[in-house]
Order: structure tokens, then sequence, then C-alpha cells
């Protein structure tokens, strides 16, 4: 039976449910996922540019079997033709779609066009708003590392404030109990965050040596219009380098959702450095959107 359940934020999500969707995606990456999705049909709608994210969720859905049908936004006619979301909507449910992966500039455009669909919706990114299923695999890389987050101690760092993945991550780690410092100057990490029930630090040099993990983001750039300080001081303060891998725990690994700028958010010596973990979140990327189009599709068994 369908439950026609979406994924617009870890809200969406049960303790159960993680829990579930981690063992499934252990699982999944163990041996080849059963064909759960076979004869389902599933769109994938990007309005914005994804290399990761797309791909991974194509890979996902030809492993559990689904029909998958890519659209982009040249292809979709309410761009030029005047139909409005919803009735694409109720065009894509009419021919039998069940799932519609979307990515989308605006905030809450999921979640809209979610009211209106006859089936399931992920949230592949909307706007700076959520993005859950990366926060999905960066929690699933901490939990393979640390074997639980609670207690430990994550450092997110950087254009917090246009983060769609840093917003869905700090959810999901401060419900499962990490200690989250959220780190950057102001203009990209207002005062007010610290209502989330995590820490606001300014000076990266001071977290490092704390850290379990650090999370790297990019600037956002096509989120705004004025970059408010300059990339030099932006570098002095909070690019990652030999200097400051230095001052981590032996332990301590270093993460990043990507795409990532080089010379910017990090320099080059962290790709070499043996706690880098980028290529394993993008391989846990495709286990999970795997569990988690199999649980939307079919419920936990
Ligand atoms: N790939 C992530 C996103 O779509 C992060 C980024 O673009 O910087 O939000």
């Amino acid at each position: 039976m369908r439950t026609r359940r979406s994924l617009i934020d870890l809200d969406d999500l049960s303790a159960a449910d993680l829990a579930y969707i981690f063992e499934r995606t252990r699982a999944f990456e163990k041996r080849p996922p059963p064909e759960t999705l076979k004869g389902i049909a599933c769109v994938n709608m990007f309005f914005e540019q994804s290399t990761r994210t797309f791909a991974s969720f194509n890979l996902a859905q030809l492993r559990l079997g689904a029909q998958v049908v890519n659209l982009s936004p040249k292809d979709i006619s309410l761009a030029t033709k005047g139909e409005t979301i919803e009735d694409t909507a109720i065009t894509l449910a009419a021919m039998g779609i069940a799932v519609l992966v979307l990515r989308h500039p605006e905030a809450g455009f999921p979640a809209r066009v979610a009211k209106a669909f006859d089936g399931h919706v992920v949230n592949a990114g909307d706007g700076g708003h959520a993005h859950p299923t990366q926060a999905l695999l960066d929690i699933h890389t901490l939990r393979e590392e640390f074997g639980d987050v609670a207690g430990r101690t994550v450092a997110i760092v950087g254009d917090i404030l246009h983060s769609r993945v840093a917003h869905s991550t700090v959810r999901g780690l401060v419900r499962l109990g990490a200690d989250v410092v959220l780190v950057g100057p102001e203009s990209f990490l207002p005062d007010s965050y610290a209502e989330r029930g995590v820490r606001i630090e300014r000076d990266f040099d001071a977290v490092l040596p704390t850290a379990d993990a650090i999370v790297l983001l990019r600037i956002q750039r096509e989120r705004f219009a004025d970059m408010p300080l300059g990339d030099d001081d932006y570098v002095a303060r909070y690019r990652l380098d030999a200097a400051r891998l230095e001052r981590l725990r032996p332990e301590a690994i270093v993460m990043h959702p990507g795409p990532y700028n080089r010379g910017i958010e990090l320099d080059d010596v962290v790709l070499e450095y043996a706690g880098w973990r980028y290529a394993k979140q993008v391989m846990h990327g495709v286990g999970i959107r795997a569990a988690v189009l199999d649980f939307l599709v079919n419920g936990a068994a």
C-alpha cells in the first residue's frame, strides 16, 4: 500500500524513521538493493544545477528498479506556457508518476507542490531553506565514523545563513544530541542562530582543537548580491589550510557537501588530509537516497 509520504525537511521523519533509513542505507551499501521500486515511475525536476544530488537520485532510482524520467527547466512548460506548478503536479500524477524529486531556487517550492501532487515529493534542495537528503548522508557519514553523534562536537563553518545544507544538518544533529558549533562572520551567521540549540563562535582557530568533525561550506554567492566581506578577509579567518589542520585533533574528520571552492573555504592540502571524508559523503549519497525513496514509497518493513 502506498503511504504517499513526502520528505520536505528532517522534521518529516521521526526518530524511528531516521534509524530505519540509516539501517537500510547500510544494508543497501553492503549488497545491491532489492528492486523495491519496480514499476514505480519517478520524475526528477531540477530547476537549479546539480551534479552530486541529481546523479545520485538517478542511480538510486535505477538500482531500485524504478522507471525514471528527468525533466530540466527547458522541458517544463510552466516556464514558458504559463502553466502553474500545481497544474504540472496534477498532470504528472494523472500519468501515474508516483515520486517527484524537486530542486528549486525558491524556499518552500517542494512543500507547495506536495500539497497538489498525489504522490511522494522529495526535496532535493529548495533555495536557502532545506536539503534533507544531504543532511542525512552527512549524518550517516558522521555515524559511520563515531558510532553515535551524541556528545560529539561538530563545527559547521562559513556561510550558514544561505546554506540549505547547514539548515537541515543542524536540525538533524541537534535532534541526535550532537554538540553543534556554528562558526562564521556575523554577515553569514547572525546571533539569532543561537536560538537553535547550537553555540556560535566567530574565531575558527579557537574551535579547531575541540572539534570531532569540521563541516566546511561553500559561500552561496548565487543567493546574495554583494559579498559582505572581502575574499581575503574571509580566507584569512576561515579557510582551512595546513596551519589550521595542524591544530585539529589527530582523529578529527573534515567534511564538505560539495561543490568545494579550492582556495576559498579550503586549501588544496585539505584534499590530502587523512580525515578528509568528502568521497565517503558522496558515496553515501546514493545509499541514503535509495533508502529514502524506498521508505517513502514502501514504508518501514
Ligand atoms: N550541493 C549543495 C546544495 O545544493 C551545497 C552547495 O551547493 O554548496 O545546496
